[in-house]
């Protein structure tokens, strides 16, 4: 016997033509490099989604090929996220925070052919663009200056399309977008999505036991279009219709405060050092905004602090913390304490059941493993979280599969490591991974331990995640010098800022006689990491120097 069902693909340019059909008159609103307020809507960001299809594949776009972005959240950065996958092509989301050289490797390693940049970014690109073998450079003016000779004015490039285009032929399984991750060790890896994965993520994420989102939520996506697809969020706004409210580069609470009020934001999302700085500023001015009552902050990326739940639960607004990584789509777990636990938790246990990472989405299979194997979930045994599903990739882009990414049975080892309890909320204790997460971007210990050990006078460096504040986290270098060398913190910090961007810098070095070893002669990290937990961080580090680390129009 077979199924009566159709096989309709799965496709997320069903979203696009829904949101055209449906929800023309929705608005989208977009926050220019001058502070002043874009209106577009539905209507017009349905039309001219396809008019950037059909201006692609006039200029040549091959099924599969890759579009790069190199974009802050705007109306034309959403249109780029459908009309690239209508033309065919693979939409490849640019870390503007990364170095240039590092841009410029992931570039050319996921062999962009087409890039569309922001004006305001120009100077970035130019930092890279040798790198990498990009033909054509389709540049949105949100300044509104003329755009440089060599390069394709977008407005121009869509607006010699005619709008007569159909759709080309395409499989569920077609790659659709890619994003790169950091590498413990080595260079950054590509993880590709199909419509399939992305169409699944998108209507999961939406349950009302994930992140529960509506037609009626007005959303504020803090979380940049360059990480892990903004979280699938441009895919659930288009396929609910959920007012769009799209930041650009201004992402310090007193930007976005107004904002929020202005536009009657009801959910938004982003890393936990956003989050931070915002309690900060509400707790310094109560009532100064009127906020739509009982807003939801979608908050990962990195471990939310319960204080941090409990200081938003006190102004009214609610976090709900979700676990997930590039390579899965993201989102993985999301914690909501009353899934599956009675309403009338204590407060207590409420807030340290919103700490947790949560427990997984229908559809993501998870479990940890130990070395001795399987762990139970009585939330004492520790493991490593591997996890598999239909939006969990199988693979990297262009290199070779290793038993460190993946386990022979076909799960994604994750390098988190986590506990989980008997009704399945998992709280991650450590990572395995060599890597520091600070607001959001990750570092690479080893390539920062490389680069101080390349300094005449160092012996040894490890370099460390330290908790921070406002950061999550922030790189520790641990240092000995060479017998009869002498090097102060000052030179050390200069040296490495030639090679990394400025917020990838260590902000202590600390000189010691040895470093901790393993038996097998390795750095003894998590001796480190104990001895240096409760380290004071000084000076604070301000917004501008980390959260930007490219020139803005300010
Ligand atoms: P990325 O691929 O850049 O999205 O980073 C994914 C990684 O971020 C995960 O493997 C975790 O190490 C970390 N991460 C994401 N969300 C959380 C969270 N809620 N709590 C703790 N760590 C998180």
């Amino acid at each position: 016997m077979q199924s009566t069902m159709m096989r309709t693909p799965l496709n997320l340019c069903h979203f696009l033509e829904r949101a055209g059909q449906r929800f023309g008159s929705v608005e989208i609103v977009s926050r220019m490099p001058d502070k002043s307020l874009h209106r577009s809507n539905y209507r017009e960001f349905h039309r001219r989604a396809r008019l950037l299809a059909e201006a692609l594949q006039r200029a040549g776009l091959r099924k599969g090929d890759r579009v790069g972005t190199l974009m802050w959240n705007h109306y034309a950065h959403f249109e780029s996220y459908f009309g690239v996958i209508a033309s065919g092509g693979v939409m490849h989301t640019l870390n503007l925070r990364l170095a240039p050289a590092d841009i410029g490797f992931i570039a050319n390693h996921a062999q962009d052919r087409f890039l569309i940049v922001d004006d305001v970014l120009l100077p970035l690109f130019e930092q890279f663009k040798a790198l990498a073998n990009i033909e054509q450079v389709i540049v949105v003016p949100l300044t509104g200056k003329p755009v440089p000779d060599g390069y394709l004015d977008y407005e121009a490039f869509i607006g010699a399309s005619t709008g007569d285009w159909d759709y080309p032929e395409s499989d569920e399984n077609d790659p659709i977008a890619m994003c790169y991750t950091s590498g413990t060790t080595g260079r950054p890896k590509g993880v590709v999505y199909s419509h399939r994965s992305q169409v699944l993520h998108t209507l999961s994420q939406c349950l009302p036991d994930s992140i529960g989102l509506s037609g009626r939520d007005v959303i504020l996506p803090v979380v940049p279009m360059f990480h892990a697809n903004a979280w699938g969020i441009p895919y659930a706004a288009a396929m609910l219709g959920t007012k769009l409210v799209l930041p650009g580069p201004h992402l310090h609470p007193d930007d976005l405060l107004p904002l929020m009020e202005s536009e009657k934001v009801t959910v938004s999302c982003g890393v936990p050092t956003i989050w931070l700085g915002m309690a900060q500023v509400l707790e310094r001015n109560p009532g100064k905004w009127k906020l739509q009552p009982g807003i939801r902050m979608m908050v990962g990326g990195a471990a939310v602090p319960e204080a941090l739940i409990r200081s938003f639960d006190r102004l009214g607004m609610t976090i709900i913390q979700g676990w997930g990584m590039t390579e899965t789509s993201p989102l993985a777990t999301v914690a909501k304490p009353t899934h599956t636990q009675p309403d009338d938790l204590s407060d207590d246990d409420r807030f340290a059941t919103m700490a947790t990472q949560g427990y997984a989405v229908p559809l993501v299979d998870l479990r940890i493993m130990g070395d001795d194997g399987e762990q139970p979930w009585d939330g004492k045994a520790v493991g490593e979280i591997q996890v598999r599903g239909p939006w969990i990739t199988a693979d990297y882009h262009d290199v070779e599969r290793s038993a460190d990414s993946f386990t022979d049975d076909g799960w994604l080892r994750t390098g988190d490591v986590a506990a989980v309890g008997p009704l399945g909320f998992v709280k991650i204790t450590d990572r395995t991974k060599d890597l520091i997460k600070s607001g959001g971007e990750w570092i690479s210990s080893v390539d920062l331990e490389n680069a101080i050990m390349g300094h005449p006078a160092v012996a040894e460096a490890a370099v460390i995640a330290v908790p921070h504040p406002k950061w999550s986290e922030r790189p520790l270098a641990v240092v000995v010098t060479k017998t009869g060398a002498t090097v102060s913190s000052e030179e050390l910090r200069a040296f490495v800022a030639t090679k990394f961007a400025k917020w990838a810098v260590p902000d202590a070095f600390i000189f010691v006689d040895a470093i901790p070893r393993t038996s097998t002669g390795k750095f003894l990290k998590t001796r480190l990491r104990e001895q240096f937990r409760d380290w004071q961080w000084e000076p604070p580090l301000s917004n501008e120097a980390l959260l930007m680390s490219v020139p803005l129009a300010r």
